[in-house]
């Protein structure tokens, strides 16, 4: 399994992501899905149903972003990654997606866990902002007992006082989780700091510490984003970040570090 920067490897096969917090409309979407191409990503995330705070913010286009996302990854050859937000949505996001996320919101949402598990597809499993690592674990057993066993585990911050970063990057947990578990452990540096200049050097702080890989939010113009704008990247920054994730893996010789 390899680190990828915009990505997530689960067993033998390569499984990613990189993309924007929303689908907004073909274009925008078709034109992340080139750059996670172009910077060698392993998929395209993107979100369809957003999971906001404010019920006054851009909630995402739902269903319909299903197949523009679907024909994105298709155009350039990579597997897509959408979050389902309920149990209602799960056959329809499985019928798109190759990789349901469940987000931090969900972690402990248990027939969500379960109705995912059970459709077969792996699970991008991203941590509560307030949950344990023991919590995080416990979580991703309700996925494995349905007799699913590609569960990607994902650090996006916790919160804490401090409003200089969205989250705080719980760095060190991500580590300790990978003393933990067999699961392969990625880093969200975008939700886990909040501000796109800390994404390249959270990114590869992750990939010299040997995670198994992170997920970054990539849009065309992080400028005029519907969500998330201040912590997004766009495609150029993408394919520099993949490159030198690419140059701190060579230099450390780690290249091929194996996940059992
Ligand atoms: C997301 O991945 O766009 C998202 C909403 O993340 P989280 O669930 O970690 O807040
Ligand atoms: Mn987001």
């Amino acid at each position: 399994m390899r680190f990828h920067a915009g990505l997530l490897p689960v067993g033998p096969a390569h499984v990613g992501a990189g993309g924007p917090c929303s689908i907004e409309s073909r274009t925008q979407i078709d034109a992340s899905a080139q750059a996670v191409a172009r910077a060698g990503g392993a998929a395209l995330r993107g979100g369809a149903y957003k999971p906001r705070t404010s019920l006054y913010d851009f909630q995402g286009l739902g269903d319909e972003a299903l197949p523009l996302i679907a024909q994105a990854g298709k155009r350039h050859g990579l597997p897509i990654v959408v979050e389902t937000l309920a149990e209602a949505h799960v056959e329809l996001v499985a019928a798109y997606a190759d990789m349901l996320q469940i987000g931090a919101r969900n972690m402990q949402n248990v027939p969500l866990l379960r109705a995912a598990a059970r459709t077969g597809r792996p699970i991008l499993l991203k941590r509560g902002p307030a949950a344990t690592l023991d919590e995080l674990l416990l979580a991703a057993e309700y996925i494995l007992v349905e007799g699913n066993p590609s569960v990607v585990l994902c650090e996006r911050g916790i919160r804490s006082f401090d409003a200089h970063t969205r989250n705080v990057c719980d760095l060190g947990g991500a580590l300790r989780l990978r003393e933990l578990t067999h699961l392969p452990v990625v880093l969200d540096p975008s939700h886990a700091s909040g501000r796109r200049s800390l994404v390249e050097p959270l990114t590869l702080a992750a990939a010299a510490a040997g995670l198994d890989g992170a997920l970054v939010e990539v849009h065309p113009d992080p400028s005029v984003a519907l969500s998330d704008a201040a912590q997004q990247i766009d495609g150029a920054a993408f394919v520099r970040l993949a490159e030198r994730v690419r140059r701190v893996r060579r230099a450390l010789a780690t290249d091929d570090v194996l996940v059992a």
